[in-house]
């Protein structure tokens, strides 16, 4: 039956007070009961079902991000059902996965759909959210959610699947920035989740080689999503033979290897997580320009990149599912991120069921 708008699904009784993260302030945490938010205009409650634990938490949780206030509910890779909305496109009961970036709507850059850089980040009162950075997120029973940020999950896909829209978005994007035509070799510079995301769905566009590198144990274990694999101290046979580089691995020396390893007119597309203060030294410039390189940014997931990649998981071309390593109750969260966090038992990601007992 269907219920009204507002109103939550039959047999969804909202408590008063739900279990969250808090990131108390920095480099503190605890798992805590709290009130359980309420969705404003344009939001809707969803009861979140998995919902993993990323590198960007931890430099949350140290206090590097600046836009983050503590306390704070972390959670930016979540999926779940809407328990109430008042937008009848997403209707209590719709299974949902997240997009974490919501634009003003009104800026230039939101208008040109980039809302990824929208120019009123943090306000909040502009309609402004980063789901998990500036507002709460999902590592937590439920989550006030913007609509804007919400994609429905096609019928063949999972919530532990789901809980890999932006991700999947975020490789995606990085591969259309390359202009990835069918046939080209690719290569995927780190190999951590999104790098994963990135060699597979290069396959799923119709390159014609996918090559991965990286370092250490976890390369055996993912050797089948891509056509080869190659560890990062014999990069040097890779050069200049690569139609579009992909780099998500956050590094200056990563950056450099991504501009060698391009054939001459090929695309670098440079998308691994950076900061301020790490500077690309060592390049040859005359590569760049005598090579006729196109050297891309790519940040995060803009222009609805995340609904189309779910298309692709809904297909079956990608296997998110192998990358989650370890999966707990949202009252393990400390075991979670410990063993996210120091790479236990070679943890790859690491995933919470809010709703999965007690
Ligand atoms: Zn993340
Ligand atoms: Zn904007």
């Amino acid at each position: 039956m269907k219920s009204a708008l507002g109103v939550p699904a039959r047999g969804a009784e909202i408590p008063a007070t739900m279990r969250a993260v808090v990131f108390t302030g920095p480099n503190a945490f605890a798992l805590r009961e709290v009130p359980t938010p309420q969705a404003g205009a344009r939001e809707a409650l969803v009861r979140v079902h998995a919902s993993m634990v990323c590198a960007t938490d931890a430099k949350i949780l140290a206090g590097k991000f600046p836009a983050t206030r503590f306390p704070h509910v972390p959670g930016h890779e979540f999926a779940g059902d809407v328990v109430t909305s008042m937008d009848e496109r997403f209707p209590a009961g719709m299974r949902v996965g997240v997009e974490v970036h919501v634009g003003c709507g009104t800026c230039e850059r939101c208008r040109e759909g980039m809302y990824t850089l929208c120019l009123n980040y943090g306000k909040r009162e502009t309609g402004h959210a980063h789901v998990g950075f500036t507002i709460d997120g999902g590592l937590a029973d439920y989550a006030a959610i913007p609509i804007a940020a919400l994609h429905r999950l096609p019928e063949h896909v999972t919530f532990d699947q789901g809980a890999w829209t932006d991700n999947l978005g975020v490789a995606l994007w990085a591969l259309e920035r390359g202009r990835l035509a069918a046939g080209e070799h690719v290569v995927v510079i780190g190999p951590g989740a999104i790098g994963l995301c990135a060699a597979q769905l290069a396959r799923a566009l119709g390159a014609g080689r996918v090559t991965l590198v990286g370092r250490g144990k976890r390369l055996a274990r993912v050797r089948d999503m891509a056509d080869e694999v190659v560890d990062a101290a014999d990069v040097a046979r890779l050069r200049g033979t690569a139609d579009v580089v992909v780099e998500f691995a956050g590094t200056a020396e990563a950056a450099r290897d991504a501009i060698a390893l391009a054939r001459r007119g090929g695309r670098v597309v440079l998308g691994g997580a950076t900061g301020d203060g790490v500077d690309l030294l060592g390049v040859s410039l005359s590569a760049i320009v005598r090579g006729n390189l196109d050297i891309l940014g790519s940040l995060a997931n803009p222009k609805g990149v995340s609904g189309r990649a779910l298309e692709l998981l809904a297909q079956g071309k990608i296997d998110v599912t192998t990358l989650v390593t370890h999966h707990f109750p949202l009252k393990r969260f400390e075991d979670a991120w410990r063993t996210f966090t120091e790479r236990r038992d070679g943890a790859i990601r690491v995933m919470l069921h809010p709703q999965a007992g007690t």
